[in-house]
């Protein structure tokens, strides 16, 4: 006899586990998280772990703000702090086009209730002291938003998880998803066969893979995400805000004594899923080694701002894929046709900041059979009928990230 469950996982990520605490949180019965490497140590342990909370439109916004809600109710729940960083977002606009588009963001902030105040050029460079911002540059500061560390906030979720009941088991790929009769009934992994009354599939940027077996293919592609961390210098503070810079475009945040600082647009090369090695650590991106090409192309740009790039070192390196959409919106829900299935991917590099509303939302579909999240935007099926291992489709998810300028 196989083993049953009300609920199995795929995959203990931060998707995973969140959607696992925020089960046990309502006190749904036998919960089973599957994960063949360790809890957290895929793309969750390479995030820069920015956490946004006002970005693209209110359905996506209700999404990340569920993230700050739920994050100190797990403090409460393990007795301990998650380290959060809250030191806010500064958003610094030098074109005109990028100025204007900050509008936009203020519109968002009123719309979904979040504090954003317009910063004089004075007030931003005494903030942030290696900060270049001109006297024509417009900045925008929200106080909601701020960095976590991703692996142990995963891992936060996970033990929460389990301190409700939860199973969590390393070690364990799944195969195969079985389905009969138009409904996915369980599992079939390195452990065996494994029912369920409802699979999660959370497989980061391999989710594709098994999606496709029954028919799915999810509207997604692993796409390089990629940021640097510069030597210590005192200049750098860990409590300054994250900044972001449409106009290079470009993010950045303090960490330990240094400078991290993330690239977007240039290379992005996406992967198809069916190739990437099962753990991370085994992935290059031979197009551009370390990113050299991004750098020269948005290096530029990013001294403008910060001058002192001209002469710190770099002392890391670290990349890794995120799951981008055409439309940069999440994949959340069900697939049609295919019942006792739902997907949690397509995170468009920020799944760690969306944790929290992925949790609840699927925690919700599987209870009450809709989410007080709305999700219109986040189906799986939006695409209509598509090969998502093509190339065209992996140049068209690639080309979101690449021009992808804000949060
Ligand atoms: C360089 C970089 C920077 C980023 N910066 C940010 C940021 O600043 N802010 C932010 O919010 N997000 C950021 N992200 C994105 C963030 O890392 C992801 O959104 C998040 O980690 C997605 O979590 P996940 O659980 O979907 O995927 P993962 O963490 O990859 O988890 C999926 C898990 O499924 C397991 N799995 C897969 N297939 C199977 C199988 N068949 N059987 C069993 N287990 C399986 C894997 O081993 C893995 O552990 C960044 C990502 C990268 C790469």
């Amino acid at each position: 006899m196989s083993e049953r469950f009300d609920v199995i996982i795929v995959g203990g990520g931060i998707f995973g586990c969140s959607v696992a605490w925020s089960l046990a949180r309502r006190g749904v019965g036998r919960v089973l998280v599957l994960e063949r490497a360790e809890v957290g140590s895929q793309s969750t342990s390479r995030a820069a772990s920015v956490l946004t909370c006002v970005a693209g439109h209110p359905a996506k916004s209700a999404i990340f703000q569920e993230t700050w809600d739920v994050m100190p109710v797990i403090e409460e729940e393990l007795g301990e702090p998650l380290g959060v960083h809250e030191v806010g977002s500064l958003h610094v606009a030098r074109s005109e086009v990028n100025k204007s588009s900050l509008d936009a963001q203020v519109a968002l902030a009123a719309e979904v209730g979040e504090v954003v105040e317009e910063w004089s050029p004075e007030r931003a460079r005494e903030r942030v002291r290696w900060l270049d911002v001109g006297e024509g540059d417009r900045s925008l500061f929200l106080p909601r938003a701020g960095y976590v560390d991703s692996y142990l906030f995963a891992t936060a979720y996970a033990r929460a998880a389990r301190a409700r009941g939860v199973e969590l088991r390393t070690g364990v790929e799944v195969h195969e998803l079985c389905f009969e009769e138009g409904r996915v009934t369980g599992v079939m992994s390195s452990a065996g066969e494994l029912r369920a009354d409802w699979v999660v599939n959370c497989a980061g940027p391999w989710a594709g893979v098994l999606s496709a077996q029954v028919g799915c293919h999810l509207p997604m592609a692993p796409v390089r995400s990629q940021y640097w961390i510069t030597e210590e210098r005192e200049e750098f503070d860990p409590e300054q805000p994250v900044i972001f810079l449409p106009d290079v475009p470009a993010y950045t945040r303090g960490e330990v004594g240094g400078l991290l600082f993330g690239l977007r647009g240039g290379a992005s090369p996406a992967r198809d899923p069916r190739a990437l090695p099962a753990d991370l650590g085994a992935l290059e991106f031979s197009e551009d080694p370390e990113g050299w090409e991004t750098l020269s192309a948005a290096g530029e740009g990013f001294s403008s701002f910060c001058p002192l790039l001209e002469t710190v070192g770099l002392a890391h390196y670290v990349s890794g894929p995120s799951t981008y959409t055409p439309d940069g919106d999440f994949i959340l829900g069900a697939c049609e046709g295919v019942d006792g299935y739902l997907v949690a991917t397509g995170c468009c590099g920020s799944g760690i900041a969306a944790s929290g509303g992925v949790g609840r939302a699927l925690s919700e579909l599987i209870l009450d059979g809709e989410s007080g999240l709305d999700l219109a935007r986040f189906s799986p099926d939006r695409f209509g009928d598509i090969d998502a291992f093509s190339q065209e489709w992996l140049d068209r998810c690639a080309a979101t990230r690449a021009a992808k300028s804000v949060c």
